[in-house]
């Protein structure tokens, strides 16, 4: 086996698409500072206008709903905070394996602001219980609420059933915000139809530029900025915007959602050929959260390898035959505990094992997956 260059760590960060770097290289002579009124103002912010309208189409929302920002974890911030701010929200019910940019700030203004926090039970699967989201907003039907529940988890793929858990939302009047991180660009999403108040993206999840993202903010809503220091973005989120990152933002959006059915089936089929594969080849391989099953995102499995109580070193021994994968979300891999997400969902004997989130792109081949195993099987000889 020769060494190779295999990326299977996609739900980190995706490479970028040639169309992205060929808008952005060009974009790098358009440097007027959008919110200038002379002609090279006007152009950057034209571009600007134009890359929020599409992006908004693409939503079916309006694009004064959109703002531009420099990632998920700045939306999630702007949307937690700032709704805790200006809607006098007194409870949030969220979920344990939620990412940490939700989680934290949900903390720290249990901490600081006296704010009431609801953590919904995990089951296995990764699923929440709509009965018991249903149960709290009733109980607390008098208070105001925010629930922040992620579309799809970056670890496990557990998919939310967003449409019932929004219209159990409207049903109490609670406020629904959801990290659509994973699913942006990757799903058909129509967010008049989902019917949510809050939802955020990433462009680095679908092939666009790190540090540039958006936040969708229902027209309605009457948010306060958490960031002070300038009236951009309607006011919520002060600071130049970054043209070039939104620019690449827009293409890479706009690309993925327009190749979305012939991409999701391309890499259907590689999930597909894993699962059988693997299960063919490797005895006793567990898929946590069952993520071998058609309910989970169709680009993240997430496998455990029983007996192998050796985590770490199957990273390195992965590492130096060419082959990046990880064993839980990038965000937390500075830690050496196991992932907060799988700690939810497996019991102690179970987090021994080795366990590894795989996660494919448009970019990735069969051959690649024929090499993974192998280099499995050779790790479990
Ligand atoms: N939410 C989810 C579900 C994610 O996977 C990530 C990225 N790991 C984030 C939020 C944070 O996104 P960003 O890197 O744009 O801050």
């Amino acid at each position: 086996m020769n060494k190779q260059n295999i990326y299977f760590d996609n739900a980190s960060s995706t490479p970028l698409r040639q169309e992205v770097i060929e808008v952005l290289t060009r974009s790098f002579s358009t440097f007027g500072n959008p919110n200038s009124p002379h002609f090279f103002g006007r152009e950057s912010k034209s571009l600007m206008e134009q890359a929020r309208k599409n992006i908004a189409k693409k939503l079916n929302i309006s694009s004064a709903e959109i703002i531009f920002c420099s990632g998920a974890t700045e939306a999630n911030n702007l949307i937690i905070q700032g709704a805790v701010k200006s809607l006098n929200i007194t409870r949030i019910i969220s979920s344990p394996i939620e990412h940490q940019s939700v989680i934290e700030p949900i903390i720290f203004l249990e901490k600081e602001k006296n704010i009431n926090v609801n953590w919904l039970k995990i089951d296995k699967n990764g699923n929440i219980s709509l009965t018991e989201l249903e149960e709290i907003l009733s109980k607390f039907s008098s208070e105001r609420i925010l629930v922040s529940l992620m579309h799809i988890n970056n670890e496990i793929g557990t998919i939310l059933p967003i449409k019932e858990v929004s219209e159990i939302c409207k049903k109490y009047k609670a406020y629904f915000h959801s990290d659509m991180v994973q699913s942006m660009g990757k799903y058909p999403i129509d967010l008049q139809d989902i019917n949510l108040d809050f939802a955020t993206a990433s462009g680095h999840k679908f092939y666009g530029l790190k540090g540039a993202g958006f936040c969708f903010i229902k027209k309605q809503i009457p948010m306060q900025k958490i960031i002070f220091g300038g009236e951009q973005e309607k006011g919520l989120r002060a600071g130049t915007e970054s043209l070039h990152n939104i620019i690449s933002l827009e293409k890479a959006f706009i690309q993925t959602i327009e190749n979305q059915e012939f991409e999701k089936k391309y890499i259907e089929e590689l999930k597909q050929y894993f699962i059988s594969e693997i299960k063919k080849q490797i005895p006793n391989i567990a898929f946590n959260a069952q993520s071998d099953s058609p309910k989970s995102a169709y680009n993240i499995i997430n496998i455990g390898l029983e007996n192998q109580k050796k985590s770490d070193t199957i990273l390195i021994f992965l590492e130096l035959k060419g082959i990046a994968v990880s064993k839980g979300s990038a965000c937390q891999s500075g830690s050496v505990k196991p992932s907060r997400v799988l700690t939810e969902i497996l019991n102690e004997e179970e987090l021994k094992r080795a366990n590894l989130r795989i996660s494919f792109s448009i970019f990735n081949k069969k051959q690649e997956i024929d090499y993974f195993i192998e280099a499995l099987k050779e790790f479990i000889k």
